[in-house]
C-alpha cells in the first residue's frame, strides 16, 4: 500500500475533474502502479488503455478519443506527437474511488484524474454516464501536455474543457455557458483575464474559473479571425519562448478584450 508520505507533489501534474468537468492540477514525483485487477488492454497509438473489464478495441468512445489527436492538432496548429497515453478504466465507481482513495486521498471525490511525471502521462476513469466526457477532457490533457511544455494551468484547463464537447457543438460547453450567464444577470459578473493569469495555483481554481477558462479559449477559437492570437501563443510555448502572457496578446489586438468577450457570450445564449 502507497501512503500519502510516498507523494511528493512537486514534479507530477495531477488534474482531477469536478462534477462539472473542471480539474485540479497539482505536481508530486508519485506514478501510482497499475492496478492489479487490470488484466485488459488495448493499444491504439498513442492510447494504451488498460481495464477491469473487456473493451472493445473498435469501440466508439476509443475512436474518438484516438481522432481527437488530429482534432486539436488541427484546431491548434500543433505538430501531434506519439508520446503514449496510458488510460486506466475502471468498471464501476467504487472500484475507481477506492482507488484514488487510497494513493490520493486529498482528491478522492474527483470524477476523474489525469497524472504526469517526467516520463508517462496518464489518465485514471472510470465507466458511467459522464465517461465520455471525462476522457475527452483528460485525454486532451495528455495531448496537450506531450506537446506543448509549461502551458500555464488555467489556460490548460480552458483548452480541456474546450476538447471536453462532444464534437458537433463547436466548443459550446453548456454548463459552464450557463453558469456565467445566471453569474452576469445575477451578479453582474464580467470577465478577467489578467485574474485568471494570477491565480496562484491550479487547486485554488473555482467552477467560475474553470468556465471563464473555457470562455477566452472559446471566444479566440470560435468568434471571427481571432485563432491566431491563441495558437501563435501556444506554438511560442512549444518552442520553449519567453511568450509572455496571453492577455497581452489579447490587447494588441482588441481595444476592449473583456466587453468583446462579454458579447460573444451573449450571442451564444
Ligand atoms: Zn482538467
Amino acid at each position: 500500500m502507497v501512503g500519502l508520505m510516498q507523494l511528493h507533489f512537486h514534479l507530477i501534474r495531477l488534474s482531477m475533474c469536478l462534477a462539472l468537468g473542471g480539474c485540479q492540477s497539482i505536481h508530486t514525483t508519485y506514478a501510482p502502479a497499475k492496478p492489479a485487477s487490470f488484466v485488459h488492454q488495448v493499444e491504439r497509438d498513442p492510447l494504451i488503455i488498460h481495464s477491469d473489464f473487456l473493451l472493445p478495441s473498435e469501440h466508439r468512445l476509443i475512436e474518438e478519443l484516438i481522432s481527437q489527436r488530429g482534432v486539436l492538432s488541427e484546431k491548434l496548429k500543433l505538430t501531434p506527437t506519439n508520446e503514449p497515453i496510458h488510460v486506466y478504466l475502471f468498471s464501476d465507481d467504487k472500484a475507481y474511488h477506492d482507488y484514488v482513495n487510497q494513493r490520493f486521498p486529498n482528491f478522492a471525490n474527483r470524477r476523474a484524474i489525469f497524472v504526469e511525471t517526467d516520463i508517462s502521462l496518464s489518465v485514471y476513469a472510470h465507466w458511467g454516464d459522464h465517461v465520455a466526457v471525462d476522457l475527452r477532457h483528460e485525454v486532451s490533457h495528455g495531448y496537450l501536455h506531450s506537446a506543448i511544455p509549461n502551458l500555464p494551468f488555467w489556460l490548460d484547463e480552458g483548452l480541456a474543457e474546450y476538447f471536453e464537447v462532444a464534437r458537433g457543438q463547436h466548443g459550446v460547453n453548456q454548463p459552464h455557458l450557463d453558469y456565467l450567464a445566471a453569474k452576469a444577470d445575477l451578479e453582474g459578473w464580467k470577465p478577467d483575464i489578467s485574474r485568471l493569469e494570477q491565480l496562484p495555483a491550479a487547486e485554488t481554481m473555482t467552477q467560475e474559473d474553470y468556465a471563464e477558462a473555457w470562455a477566452w479559449v472559446h471566444f479566440l477559437l470560435e468568434s471571427g479571425d481571432k485563432a491566431a492570437i491563441l495558437t501563435d501563443y501556444l506554438n511560442d510555448l512549444r518552442q520553449g519562448d519567453d511568450a509572455g502572457t496571453l492577455s497581452t496578446r489579447i490587447s494588441k489586438r482588441l481595444a476592449v478584450p473583456e466587453l468583446a468577450l462579454a458579447e460573444h457570450l451573449q450571442s451564444l445564449r
